[in-house]
């Protein structure tokens, strides 16, 4: 099968022929149709020190995918061939301390699918069947390609309450376009969503923003004040990993309020710990997706009209995933879309 791979160290990733992937008795093999680009694929690509010091090459790269079931092991009762599915990304141990207990998202010794085993950039992939979700019949296949990234917007977005509240969201990359239709459908008043970069803005305020910031050129408080607000943002959503926004968005919090965290600084970052203490805010680190709550509340929000389409702005075929990988790092887009599909793809 075709696949795109990270061969050797160094920058770069190859489109080879490799064997197509085994399977064991509790697993399942998907032809893959779709999969989105994201940041750790970017990372991998370049080969800066995070992945120089995290991938063992060879490696199949990538892990936003839908495809169509081909093969279930033995022990495999709940799927079956041509069942439209898409995979969890984090192979969880199921022997862990928290994994017994049923709370596999804060499993100790996850695999990242396309990080610690071989991924979902190729014509086929393998998972475990618990690493499996369906799909309903005649959902929007590029939608269902993202449901990995969608469920790290879902599982921020509603980290804590945000009925009735007011969110700010900082970085409106993906993650942060799809977190504010989130915020907004879950019931948010405002959601202010804080970029620096104006064609991200103008995608936020396609998802539902409030009101968008340029956080080089104005200051949050002026936008609390233009909107009426007068104690802070009850909850912040920390979608960009830099950590001027972070430290703006503590400054910008009510008393008792919300900072979920799933940007990943790359460098350490300092806070104002009075603030945190003064302000009584409970910061709360989220990494990937609950399985499979948050899974289960990204199908039922898109059946009652979430829309998330709008943060998907390019499609690639596989073979032209050198020019995917360039409009994924420009910034000047959101999701980015490679098609796998033999119909479309010759
Ligand atoms: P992205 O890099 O595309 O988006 C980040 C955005 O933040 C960019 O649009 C950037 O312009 C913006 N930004 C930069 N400086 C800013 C500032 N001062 N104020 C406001 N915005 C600023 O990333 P993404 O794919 O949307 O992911 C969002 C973040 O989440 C990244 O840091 C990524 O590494 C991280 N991530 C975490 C998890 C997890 O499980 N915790 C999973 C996926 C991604
Ligand atoms: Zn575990």
């Amino acid at each position: 099968m075709l696949a795109l791979v990270k061969a050797v160290s160094g920058p770069g990733l190859e489109l080879l022929d490799v064997p197509r992937p085994t399977i064991g008795i509790n697993d399942v093999l998907i032809r893959v149709h779709k999969t989105g680009i994201c940041g750790t694929d970017l990372h991998i690509e370049s080969w800066d020190p995070w992945a120089a010091k995290t991938i063992r090459p060879p490696l199949v790269v990538g892990h936003e995918f839908v495809g169509r079931i081909v093969e279930v092991g033995s022990n495999v009762a709940d799927f079956h061939p041509d069942d439209l599915v898409s995979g969890e990304g984090h192979v969880v141990c199921g022997r862990c301390r928290h994994c017994l207990a049923g709370r596999r998202h804060l499993c100790a010794n996850a695999i990242g699918l396309g990080v610690g085993r071989d991924g979902a950039f190729a014509e086929y992939v393998a998972l475990p069947m618990t690493n499996v979700w369906h799909h309903w019949p005649g959902i929007d296949e590029e939608v269902a390609a993202i449901f990995d990234p969608f469920g790290n917007a879902v599982h921020t977005a509603l980290a804590f309450p945000v009925l009735g509240e007011d969110v700010l969201v900082s970085g409106a990359g993906p993650i942060g376009l799809m977190a504010t239709a989130v915020a907004r459908h879950a019931g948010a008043r405002f959601v202010v969503v804080s970029e620096p970069n104006a064609y991200r803005r103008e995608l936020a305020t396609r998802m539902g923003a409030t009101v968008v910031v340029d956080p080089l050129a104005r200051d949050l408080h002026d936008v609390q004040a233009e909107l009426g607000m007068v104690e802070g943002f009850d909850v912040a959503l920390e979608m960009s990993g830099n950590p001027a926004a972070l430290r703006t968005a503590l400054d910008n919090m009510a008393h008792g309020g919300g900072v979920a965290l799933l940007g990943i600084p790359t460098e350490d970052v300092s806070l104002d710990v009075n603030a945190i203490v003064f302000k009584m805010l409970t910061l709360r680190g989220i990494y990937g997706r609950e399985m499979y709550e948050t899974w289960y509340k990204m199908t039922v929000m898109l059946e009652s009209g979430l829309d998330i389409r709008p943060a998907i702005t390019h499609r690639y075929s596989f073979r032209d995933h050198e020019a995917a990988f360039a409009a994924a790092r420009s910034g000047d887009s959101g999701k980015v879309i490679l098609d796998w599909n033999p119909q479309t793809n010759g």
